[in-house]
């Protein structure tokens, strides 16, 4: 029976369709019941979504043909499209995906093969709401955030292009392209979650790790939802009057209120916590910065991760000296704080951190 009615153009009819990945297990139960199916196929369909990743109903091959053209005819699975590819000479690959209502946002794939690490980085919301001054994509404004599906598909596609690239899957998973995780707040956890439950992709929340500009409720809320993943605090900055100048999220959210959501943070969950901190030349890369960030490392264990600038256009930041940078992290490991550089990578393809904000 068609769907299309009198006043319906079939585009419409198609748009009208529901989102099936929107549907919690139990209301596939429900719809599986009320269209006389029996009820072990609810699980064989959430299996089909979840586990398997189907794209189409047609792929739902131990289903009876019947049901899948009749779930066809009210569902749709609105998975995303791969866009563009880009391959960095490091190896590192950035993929922008086409959503379903046209919009466009942006993974990475960067391969660390001999530390057998490949981490997907996945964005979190259209632009960003916030407006760090270092960052492509907070020139944009946010348009909206993405459904957990929608960040559940750039890991699912990404690492089928790991597979195809490096005869690998991936292995960890860091929320850190494009927006604010904790300001999509139900689409990360509820990603999290597909991503992390036996129902879904098994993955060891271990391996995820939610990167945050900084709101010091939504760490407390991260807490008191005693969510099992790392997290890291895009810190940039030791000091409140720095941090105002290039993150002016830390107006309402200072330095202090952040280190006390954090502590509480660790103290209820025990998980991971790191700092990101991009090296600006002769912004925040002097002896002074590192005792000021040496004092923001006492109150729990916190690992620094050094990172390497890639200058956006229309920003006034450089990239600090290496020698600097290289000063900076001894002053830090003098006081046996757990230090890594991360030399950038994928520049020549932008797809460095605060790099992402498609271009064209
Ligand atoms: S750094 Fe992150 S939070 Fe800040 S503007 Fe860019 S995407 Fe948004």
């Amino acid at each position: 029976m068609s769907h299309i009615t009198h006043n319906q153009t079939p585009e419409q009819a198609v748009t009208a369709r529901a989102d099936i990945r929107k549907m919690s297990l139990e209301e596939i139960r429900l719809y599986v019941a009320s269209v006389g199916e029996p009820a072990f196929r609810a699980r064989q369909l959430y299996e089909w979504l979840w586990q398997k990743s189907a794209r189409s109903f047609d792929e739902m091959t131990n289903l009876p043909k019947a049901f899948r053209q009749k779930i066809g005819e009210s569902h749709q699975i609105l998975s995303i499209e791969t866009d563009k590819v880009q391959k960095s000479l490091d190896g590192t690959i950035k993929t922008r995906f086409r959503l379903h209502d046209g919009h466009r946002i942006e993974s990475v794939l960067i391969p660390v093969p001999e530390e057998d690490r490949y981490t997907v980085c996945v964005s979190t919301q259209v632009g960003c709401s916030l407006t760090c001054k270092f960052c492509a994509t907070g020139q944009m404004k946010r348009v909206r955030n993405l459904d957990a599906a929608e960040i559940y598909d750039q890991y699912v596609e990404v690492n089928k292009q790991c597979l195809e690239h490096f005869g690998h899957p991936l292995t960890n998973v860091v929320y850190m392209g494009m927006g604010e995780p904790l300001l999509a707040y139900s689409s990360t956890l509820e990603s999290v979650r597909l991503l992390t439950s036996p129902e879904g992709l098994n993955i060891s929340p271990r391996r995820i790790t939610v990167s945050t500009a900084g709101i010091a409720k939504m760490i407390i809320r991260l807490a008191d939802d005693e969510v099992k993943f790392n997290l890291a605090l895009s810190l940039h900055a030791a000091d409140d009057t720095k941090r105002n100048e290039i993150m002016p999220i830390n107006e309402q959210n200072n330095l202090e209120a952040l280190m006390a959501a954090l502590r509480y943070f660790y103290h209820k969950t025990g998980n991971k916590i790191s700092y990101e901190y991009i090296a600006f030349r002769d912004f925040n890369d002097s002896p002074e910065d590192a005792a000021k960030l040496a004092l923001l490392c006492r109150d729990f264990p916190v690992k620094v991760n050094i990172i390497e600038y890639n200058s956006v256009p229309g920003t006034d930041f450089g990239r600090a000296d290496e020698d600097k940078v290289n000063a900076f992290a001894r002053i830090l490991r003098s006081r046996d704080i757990m230090v890594t550089v991360r030399r950038s990578r994928g520049r020549d393809i932008d797809a460095a951190c605060g790099q992402l904000a498609n271009k064209e």
